[in-house]
């Protein structure tokens, strides 16, 4: 037994502390079934014991993996064998809604969706939304920026962060538990914190900001011959809806005949249309609201704006064009597959998009690259599925990010670094940029011991 694990039983109960069998049990993430390998699986019940086991690592040497909901795509969060995972799993209260000043606060191990729900339970809504809502954590989602399906109207998860509580590497405990839209006083330090993927401290409890919740809901699935098309309808319906507008995800072909096919959905229009838009709107006046809805649709119908319209008439209705977007496992499946997360400006995006297409097709002929996004936040996601067995993930990663630099794009949009895009980080961000984020983690972190390997080439 090390004296690190001896120490960290001693110091919050062996209950607290697994190794072994236990550890192993647990699948690697949610991509990779493959047992967890680790020195030890801590899970604390509240922030002293986060800070007692961090300052312990910190006596030790002890390199540190923090772990949420376990469903992050670039594999910032597998543990390697010598690491001790901090899971903050059993950190998963919601403390206290305000529903005069809006606000959650929660710790970092609960659910986004259990945050959802308690929020509509007020009569509120928590606007941060996207497919894994039922096993991502808060505080993932917060380490990571994430961003999702509502980012158009309510922005990323930054923007819904108005004060956090979170552990440094030596155990040192930073409250700054903000409630106000304003503040100004210094320094805002939550944003240390907010996208640095766990590398600069633990998030342990997060005050969340909550919006009114709409009442109306309104959706549609429409076809269009041309990008040109799509950005004119976003932008009509950005104007036209009074900023109800609340997602707007586009499906490339490829990725609409993809999921009716093997995807196992069924189409709810023809196959055959260029682009696919499954557009929804949210607002306080359900009559009127549907109303302007069909209404807006309709004139872009006649307009030529697109093609075809699917509106559907009941809730199961809704949900099923919305599977056909965020179920997509039975895409990937007995499929080798690279998954990508790219942003650039929505002027270059159709050009892009074209340019990677036929890479991956002179490069790949049996293959197929599926190209989908939130678009009106210049987020793509693309799927390579190379069907043959030389491809390597490099290549693939060479064809998705080399037309980047010709538009000033992201190789993350909203999935991180992690440890999978390391090697490309510097093809976003300068060199200066890169030393700025090396000072600030020696600084934070002078022995390299949270999330070590992540986000920072080495
Ligand atoms: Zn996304």
């Amino acid at each position: 037994m090390s004296d690190v694990l001896t120490a960290l039983r001693a110091a919050l109960g062996e209950d607290a502390v697994s190794t072994g069998p236990a550890v192993a049990a647990r699948a690697t993430s949610y991509w990779d079934a493959a047992p967890t390998r680790a020195r030890a699986l801590v899970r604390p019940r509240d922030t002293a014991a986060v800070s007692r086991m961090l300052a312990i690592c910190h006596a030790h040497d002890q390199p540190v993996v923090t772990q949420g909901g376990l469903t992050g795509c670039v594999a910032g969060a597998v543990a390697g064998a010598e690491e001790v995972i901090l899971s903050l799993e059993r950190m998963n209260a919601i403390e206290a809604i305000d529903p005069l000043g809006a606000t959650a606060t929660v710790q970092a191990g609960v659910t986004l969706q259990a945050v959802q729900d308690a929020a509509r339970a007020h009569d509120l809504l928590f606007a941060l939304d996207l497919g894994a809502r039922g096993s991502c954590t808060i505080g993932g989602n917060v380490a990571t920026n994430a961003g999702g399906i509502n980012v158009l109207r309510y922005g990323m998860m930054r923007a819904l962060v108005l004060g956090l509580e979170a552990v440094l590497a030596d155990g040192t405990v930073i409250s700054s538990l903000n409630r106000m839209l304003k503040n100004n006083a210094g320094y805002d330090l939550k944003q240390l914190m907010i996208g640095t993927e766990g590398t600069l401290g633990v998030v342990t409890r997060v005050v969340l900001r909550l919006h009114p919740r709409p009442v109306s809901r309104d959706a549609a699935l429409v076809a269009m011959d041309s990008f040109d098309q799509v950005t004119t309808l976003l932008g009509r319906m950005q104007r036209d809806l009074a900023g109800t507008l609340s997602a707007f995800e586009v499906m490339w072909n490829g990725y609409y005949r993809a999921a009716t096919d093997t995807g196992g959905h069924r189409a709810a229009m023809g196959r055959e249309h260029p682009f696919y838009v499954l557009l929804q709107a949210e607002g306080a006046d359900p009559a009127g609201d549907a109303a302007r809805f069909a209404q807006r649709l309709e004139a872009a119908l006649e307009a030529g704006l697109i093609v075809d319209a699917v509106m559907p008439q009941s809730e199961s209705e809704r949900l099923a064009l919305w599977a056909v977007r965020e179920n997509f496992e039975a895409m990937l499946a007995g499929r080798q597959t690279f998954l990508y997360d790219v942003s650039l400006p929505v002027s270059a995006m159709a050009a892009y998009a074209e340019a990677v297409q036929a890479a991956c097709a002179a490069r790949w002929p049996q293959g197929r690259c599926i190209v989908f996004g939130h678009i009106a936040d210049g987020n793509v996601h693309l799927f390579v599925q190379p069907g043959s067995d030389e491809a390597t993930h490099a290549d693939s990663d060479a064809i998705v990010y080399a037309p980047l630099a010709g538009c000033e794009g992201s190789v993350s949009a909203e999935h991180g670094i992690g440890t999978e895009k390391i090697g490309w980080l510097n093809r976003s961000r300068s060199a200066a940029e890169i030393d700025l984020m090396r000072l600030l983690k020696r600084s934070l972190d002078p022995k390299n011991l949270l999330n070590p390997g992540r986000v920072l080439p080495p």
